[in-house]
């Protein structure tokens, strides 16, 4: 990528993705009204704002667009009744999510421009380029996809950011009355298995387990293991053992309720023995009852402590933070396979018709793998912080989940798992849901 600068007569590249049924009619209408505009859009018709995934703009810009402007009908006229509306919650998460990355906003718009504005497309699109023009070639994000780049270094894991592992690995003795519940549970007939933790045979730190009988339960051990038993429940085998038990902290009873909302699970089918974060029994409750309303569910006072850290810094700092910690990611799927609601048959980053992103480890690919995760758990990550202890590059997952979560706390008061059936947060919307930043 030449380093192309205002006074060498930069152009830049836009690319808009459109609503068929308004803003392309708008802009069809300005055409055919002769009204003239920066040639600098390519524009790309979809049916509905609602179809336009945060993957296309995140594919647009790596792939080299200086700027990605939305646009579709406005509030109360979709074509589909609430396709708009929909997006625009998908947006407000994913307007947080750029800025945590320190993503420079100024080259993202958002538009509601209706079939017969065609003179806001026309001001829309002008007052974008110029102030693209302004700004110069988007270096930053095109640098991640360019050989030809210096590169971006791995940053070294000494930053404090990067302290965060959640959970201590020692075994501990479990309560003995949660093992006597447990017990009178499997010897009654009322679960078929209970899954809770073990001490591994050669390690001096608990291993997930299932167990059948009271004999074999009074082999457990406290649950402060690094990973969320809710994850097992993809296995097919533990889901031909329901009725299930399962031995909780908040964070995996809340993921728990997240699947029950999103109809992945029988909530009626499992038993949850919740413990507190230091394996205290707390009784056969589905999540202990003075969890605080006025944070996220499951993330730890040292996370949220870090993410007001970072948040401090500059834009261009967080920017450099995340690729160098981008850099280091080997896309071994750790994070995703420990993740009990990376629930997908097949992840976006395996699919090769088409191939939405590069499946090798480099520059391109392991950032818009960060930015996926991240947003794909947006209003569904309960901190458990599985995804963060099994990286192996020490990347810190847990930031960015924590940045989501507090995101959708604030702007939709929405804290994920706290309520089985409550709507999944990406699938509702508000009539009222914030647009201050949409034009
Ligand atoms: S994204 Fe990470 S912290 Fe969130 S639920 Fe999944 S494993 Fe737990
Ligand atoms: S676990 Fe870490 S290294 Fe592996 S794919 Fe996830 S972020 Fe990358």
């Amino acid at each position: 990528m030449s380093e192309v600068t205002k006074s060498d007569g930069f152009e830049p590249r836009i690319t808009a993705f459109v609503c068929k049924w308004c803003t392309y009619a708008g802009a069809d209408l300005a055409g055919t009204s002769r009204m003239t505009y920066a040639p600098n859009v390519r524009a790309l018709m979809l049916p509905c704002t609602g179809r336009i995934d945060v993957s296309f703009v995140i594919r647009a810009f790596l792939q080299g667009a200086d700027g990605v402007i939305v646009s579709g009908c406005h509030p109360g006229d979709c074509h589909y009744t609430a396709g708009n509306y929909r997006a625009r919650r998908r947006w407000i998460l994913f307007r947080d999510l750029l800025d945590t990355l320190g993503f420079d906003l100024r080259r993202f718009e958002l538009a509601w421009i209706s079939a017969a504005e065609g003179a806001k497309w026309v001001k829309t699109i002008q007052a974008f380029t110029d102030r693209l023009r302004e700004l110069g070639p988007y270096t930053a994000m095109h640098n991640l996809a360019d050989d030809r780049a210096p590169g971006i270094a791995p940053q070294a894991g000494t930053d404090v950011l990067l302290d965060l592992a959640q959970a201590k690995p020692d075994v501990a003795s479990v309560d003995p009355q949660l093992v006597a519940d447990i017990a009178e549970a499997l010897d009654g007939g009322k679960l078929k298995a209970v899954v809770g933790w073990m001490k591994a045979p050669t390690l001096n730190r608990p291993r997930p387990a299932w167990f059948a009988t009271a004999a074999a339960a009074k082999e457990m051990v406290s649950p402060n293991g690094t990973g969320n038993l809710v994850r097992l429940l993809k296995k097919r085998q533990l889901r031909a053992l329901l009725p299930l038990g399962l031995v909780a902290r908040a964070c995996e009873a809340g993921a728990l309720n997240v699947l029950a909302q999103e109809a992945n699970i029988d909530p009626a089918a499992i038993t949850v023995f919740t413990v507190d974060r230091n394996g205290r029994y707390l009784g056969a409750q589905n999540l202990p009852a003075d969890l605080p309303t006025d944070r996220p569910v499951g993330f730890s006072d040292e996370t949220l402590k870090a993410l007001d850290q970072l948040m401090a810094k500059s834009p261009e700092e967080r920017w450099t933070f995340w690729t160098s910690q981008s850099a280091k990611c080997l896309r071994c799927y750790a994070c995703r396979a420990s993740c009990p609601l990376c629930t997908c048959d097949q992840c976006i980053m395996d699919k090769n018709q088409p191939q939405w992103f590069p499946t090798a480890a480099d520059g391109p690919g392991n950032f818009a793998w960060q930015m996926i995760r991240a947003f794909h758990l947006a209003g569904r990550c309960v901190g458990c912080g599985a995804c963060h202890n099994a990286c192996p590059a020490g990347i810190p997952l847990i930031l960015l989940n924590a940045a989501m979560a507090r995101s959708a706390l604030k702007n939709f008061d929405h804290r994920a798992g706290v309520d089985p059936k409550a709507v999944p947060l990406q699938s509702d919307f508000r009539t009222d849901d914030k647009e201050d930043f949409i034009l």
